[in-house]
């Protein structure tokens, strides 16, 4: 007998009739003798549309209010749920995360899990409910609702399973594993067995959005034993995130394509070469709650430079607005912004060992004519920035190039 813990994604609980199906689901791993815990998203669509209802009150609504509302999306499917399980003749509790005490601190609408209460659930465990706990949402010390940040539901569930040592956590999806890149996009994508934990890392904090990273980087820490799978269907293994690399095999180099539509790029131009610049520029980003992804500083010349980074589409008007108060301040020229970029990477270990990958990827965007404007790079991946109307291309090409695509 395991304990386990299983997440269904907003599209597994869209209607009452997919939650039935969970609630089957759940029966047969309960009549295995498992102890379940499980933990729903908010019906799909559900938490943009309470997010949207905001926006038609406020422009910006006070960050602790949309928590309020936004949570109590997940709040509706654990009841369904809960009532679902009972009529599949389960014993079943659903709780909200403030109920549990998933203690979180006080960022609202991207909130950090510090701990949990095991002890209500393992006391319902114990007497053979199957317990039903809300995703994406839990409280601070003052009794806060907060929220975890978007796909944060995946984060709870794997909090949940490493909080009371579950031997699995089962992250159930519209797609029946982790791919080499986003099947939607590229259906000679190929369903991969095992990725680990680093590269699952990298593909979600480059925008692949099967997993929240977060959730990627608590099952790190606390050693969940982490699989994605599919709830449509019944047969399968998913894939597992694993410590180890699969030794026993050839690797390939590149391990996946990751790719980012919400990127937007600034560029400061003509500002003076000298000491304490970038910090001039990025002290002001950072004060206004704006994260920076990518930064490029050019060789300066004529004792001036360009200074570009990129920043979630949904800042860039906000990082514009910063930039023209700064202008002045650093003497720069010009600011120039461009929010119709993306940023597509190619993720994979076995770059370490194998120079050249840089090269590849360079060489393949140039023969479909892609200009690439800005480029990182670290031990296991490479990103460039492009525009966006060549987003799908790029990615079909390099998942080609690197020997991703599934045999005809
Ligand atoms: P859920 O609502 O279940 O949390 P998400 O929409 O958050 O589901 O995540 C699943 C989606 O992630 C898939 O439908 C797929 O389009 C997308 N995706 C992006 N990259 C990948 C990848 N490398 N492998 C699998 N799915 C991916
Ligand atoms: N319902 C939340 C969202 O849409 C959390 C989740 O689905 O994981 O972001
Ligand atoms: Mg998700």
């Amino acid at each position: 007998m395991a304990l386990i813990v299983q997440k269904f994604g907003g599209t597994s609980v869209s209607s009452t009739e997919r939650i039935k199906n969970v609630a089957r689901r759940v029966a047969r791993w309960k009549a295995q003798g498992h102890d379940i815990i499980v933990v729903p998203s908010a019906m799909s669509g559900e938490t943009n549309r309470l997010i949207g209802l905001a926006k038609e009150i406020s422009s910006s609504p006070d960050p602790r209010e949309l928590d309020v509302i936004a949570s109590t999306g997940e709040q509706v499917t654990i009841a369904l749920l809960a009532m679902a399980l009972h009529e599949a003749g389960l014993k079943a509790k659903s709780y909200t995360g403030a109920q549990v005490r998933v203690l979180t601190d006080s960022t609202f609408t991207k909130a950090r899990i510090l701990q949990i209460d095991d002890k209500r659930i393992r006391e319902d465990l114990g007497e053979g409910n199957v317990v039903v706990v809300a995703g994406f949402q839990g409280a601070d010390e003052r009794g806060n609702i907060t929220t975890l940040g978007r796909g944060g539901s995946d984060t709870s569930a794997v909090a949940l399973a490493a909080a009371l040592k579950a031997d699995e956590c089962q992250i159930y999806t519209d797609v029946d594993g982790v791919y080499t890149t986003d099947p939607r996009v590229v259906p000679e994508a190929r369903k991969l067995d095992t990725i680990t934990f680093e590269e699952m890392l990298e593909m979600a904090s480059l925008g692949s959005k099967v997993l929240q990273i977060r959730s990627v980087e608590f099952a790190g820490k606390y050693k969940v034993k982490l699989r994605v799978l599919s709830s449509f269907q019944d047969e399968g293994e998913g894939t597992l995130i694993t410590v180890e690399e699969n030794k026993q095999m050839e690797q390939p180099i590149i391990s996946g394509i990751a790719f980012n539509r919400d990127e937007a790029k600034l560029t400061v131009l003509g500002v003076p070469d000298r000491p304490g610049i970038a910090y001039q520029i990025l002290g002001p980003i950072a004060e206004a709650n704006i994260d920076v992804d990518m930064i490029i500083q050019n060789v300066g010349h004529d004792g001036t430079t360009d200074f570009s980074f990129t920043v979630n589409r949904g800042d860039f008007n906000k990082a514009l607005m910063v930039l023209e108060t700064v202008k002045g301040h650093v003497g720069a020229r010009e600011i120039v912004g461009d929010n119709k970029t993306c940023k597509v990477s190619a993720v994979g270990v076995g770059m370490r060992s194998h120079p050249g990958v840089a090269s590849q990827m360079f060489r393949t965007l140039a023969g479909e004519g892609i200009n690439i404007q800005m480029i990182s790079t670290s031990e296991i991946k490479i990103s460039v920035v492009i525009d966006e109307k060549y987003l799908e291309l790029a990615v079909r090409v390099l998942h080609k190039t690197f020997g991703l695509d599934q045999a005809a």
